[in-house]
């Protein structure tokens, strides 16, 4: 491994590009992180960080000055409820920012432009069962993906492949499925299912009740934030153009994922289900075949451990008082 790349990570003010930032400065790299926010949480560890809007061309050229490979995760996301709200914002937020970091980073002479996608380019079709077939990568087409993000994800991971056909341009496609950890927000509508489960645990007494969206039957398969930086060094770091799945294949039912997070917090809790609230696709797994075929490696951190710091961590946030939380309160 050679430590004396500069790094770009786009999105580095946000739960994975975070997390990254760490590892990379763990392993000697020398790193700029951009975003339009700093981590919420604790300090940047890179070398420079810049606030720069990445919809706007200018900025994508100035975040790729003197660089030599990118992980280009920044993206307007959420949980299902940001994302089915906000299709035409999502969609085109990020198209600006994955066409003009794509254009930039080549004329600035990158060598490696990781794109972060997502399982949510998955054709809606195939995942209509709990009890899910896993999802192969050719499984994206015919396309039916998740409506705004799913479609902008899928277009840009089409770009890359068009950058390194027509312009040998070196690109590396990463599809995570539901990556999960301490240092994500868990409050305010942007958070995903296990923070959002484990603030509701940790705000709730002994036998309380907590509300649950959808009948608590939909399957997932969740990854922990550690193995997802591991995973997306590794894709970088090997010679596959094509887009490769970067998840766990543990699949749980939401009601599963409550019952592990009430476990590690040594609570009775009830559940309400909100069967009306967005849920997103029935089922999902991610097929791991082609990343162990390809990387030799994949995700082994079980849910019932990563969630433990992942709890340990919301449930102290909470402890806080009310003005230092990101509570939703707090964030509305
Ligand atoms: P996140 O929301 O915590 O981080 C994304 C960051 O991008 C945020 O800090 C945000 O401020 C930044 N950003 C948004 N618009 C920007 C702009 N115009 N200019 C500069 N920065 C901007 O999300 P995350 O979970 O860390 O996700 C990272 C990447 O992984 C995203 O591309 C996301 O789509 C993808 N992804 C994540 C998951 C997951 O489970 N977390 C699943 C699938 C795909």
């Amino acid at each position: 491994m050679n430590h004396k790349k500069r790094v770009l990570v786009t999105g580095a003010g946000g739960f994975i590009g975070h997390h990254l930032v760490r590892a990379l400065k763990a392993e000697n790299y020398w790193v700029r992180g951009v975003d339009i926010k700093m981590p919420e949480f604790e300090a940047s560890e890179a070398d420079e960080f810049e606030m720069l809007d990445l919809r706007e061309w200018n900025n994508c050229w100035l975040a790729t000055r003197d660089i030599d490979q990118v992980y280009n995760l920044a993206a307007d996301m959420g949980g299902i409820g940001y994302i089915t709200a906000h299709l035409a914002t999502i969609a085109r937020n990020n198209t600006l920012i994955n066409m003009h970091m794509l254009e930039a980073s080549k004329l600035n002479g990158i060598s490696r432009f990781l794109f972060s996608s997502s399982a949510c380019v998955y054709a809606q079709y195939k995942q209509k069962s709990a009890d899910v077939t896993p999802l192969k990568e050719e499984d994206a087409h015919p396309a039916d993906p998740e409506p705004g993000y799913g479609w902008e994800k899928l277009y840009a991971e089409q770009m890359c492949r068009y950058y390194a056909s027509d312009y040998n341009f070196e690109t590396r496609i990463v599809r995570f499925h539901n990556v999960y950890g301490q240092l994500g927000t868990y409050a305010g509508g942007k958070e995903k299912a296990p923070a959002a489960i484990s603030r509701k645990v940790a705000s709730a007494k002994d036998g309380d009740e907590i509300e649950i969206w959808g009948d608590g039957k939909q399957t997932r398969s969740f990854m922990y934030v550690d193995d997802c930086v591991e995973g997306l060094q590794r894709l970088m770091h090997s010679d596959y153009r094509e887009p490769l799945n970067l998840g766990t294949d543990e699949l749980v039912t939401v009601d599963q994922l409550v019952d592990i997070v009430a476990t590690i917090a040594g609570k009775r809790i009830r559940k309400i289900h909100l069967v009306d609230k967005p849920q997103g696709v029935r089922g999902r797994n991610s097929d791991n075949s082609r990343l162990r075929e390809v990387l030799g490696w994949e995700p082994s951190i079980p849910l019932a451990r990563g969630l433990v710091p992942t709890y340990l961590w919301i449930e102290s946030e909470l402890l806080k008082p009310a003005h230092e939380q990101k509570t939703e309160a707090a964030l509305a």
